[in-house]
């Protein structure tokens, strides 16, 4: 096993270690914008509900096993005709029945209209908090299991942060690129940075290469700066700057970034060149004291 200290004088887990730092400064430059869709989401699917009641009207006694039918694709494991569901459906109070105020039913419809798959991760989400909690509701955009838990956006890890963003449609505009949907389109800014998240987190060495760190970086600083909506997020432009900081060259950076977009007078030759350092002294080394 590597050593402690290998973290700070090998080149590529020192590179790992900052791929992991920028996710971190990623997922934090995303948490206000995402927070606040959330909200909008929520506001929309509560107007959606009782736009079709006399009178706004809310419910918290309903569980969310009670909204589906048993077996649910992906959710149940009932065995046969009469065999009992161990999952979702595991008790009298579990059982699948109406809402009485019929409003947690076209809440959970209003819920999978706006999933991009229809399939929400009803495991992660409580019926019970849908009324007075946006993030219980974004949690059914998360990947299928393990945000039961989570109760903000700073509870949450990347990888939920840009599920959500990648399957609810509700962030279909909110982006200068189309989300890529399904495995046969060529990968959007938002699936990138979704395998950026599991490469550095199932690093099994812990090592990135020169290159891939530079992607990375390229990719994060990209989706941080899209033009539709974060360009214009305080938050989003901080982290940018951290990104930046952390990749030890902040023109490097945004040479890439400028070379991705076809910024007029950039250079896309020198975009991709490290050996930079050695002609402009002024920029800080990639990996100083190494
Ligand atoms: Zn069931
Ligand atoms: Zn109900």
């Amino acid at each position: 096993m590597a050593s402690l200290s290998s973290v700070f004088t090998e080149v590529e887990r020192t590179n790992w270690l900052k791929a992991w730092l920028a996710v971190d400064i990623a997922k934090s430059g995303l948490e206000p914008f995402v927070d606040n869709e959330a909200k909008t989401l929520h506001a929309n699917i509560l107007k959606a509900v009782w736009s079709s009641s006399q009178a706004p009207a809310a419910c918290i006694g309903c569980h969310t096993a009670n909204l589906l039918k048993c077996p649910t694709l992906g959710i149940c494991n009932k065995r046969g005709g009469h065999g009992t569901c161990k999952s979702m459906h595991y008790n009298a109070a579990k059982q699948p029945r109406p809402c009485p105020a019929n409003v947690c039913n076209k809440a959970h419809d209003e819920i999978v209209k706006q999933h991009t798959f229809s399939i929400p991760s009803w495991k992660n989400t409580s019926a019970q908090q849908w009324a007075k909690n946006p993030w219980e509701i974004a949690k059914a955009y998360f990947p299928p299991d393990g945000y039961a838990g989570k109760t903000s956006v700073q509870d949450t890890d990347f990888n939920g942060l840009i599920s959500f963003m990648m399957n609810c449609k509700h962030f279909n505009n909110m982006f200068s690129f189309a989300i890529a949907v399904g495995k046969h389109n060529p990968p959007c800014l938002l699936t990138k940075a979704r395998e950026i998240g599991r490469t550095v987190r199932h690093s099994s060495q812990c090592k990135v290469t020169d290159p891939d760190l530079r992607d990375i970086f390229t990719i994060l600083t990209s989706l941080l700066s899209d033009p539709k909506c974060l360009s214009h997020d305080v938050t989003a432009q901080e982290a940018l700057r951290k990104l930046a900081e952390v990749c030890g060259d902040s023109g490097l950076v945004v040479r890439f970034w400028a070379r991705d977009r076809k910024v007029p007078g950039s250079n896309p030759a020198k975009a991709l060149d490290f050996s930079e350092q050695k002609i402009n002294p002024t920029l800080a080394p990639l990996h100083p004291g190494v």
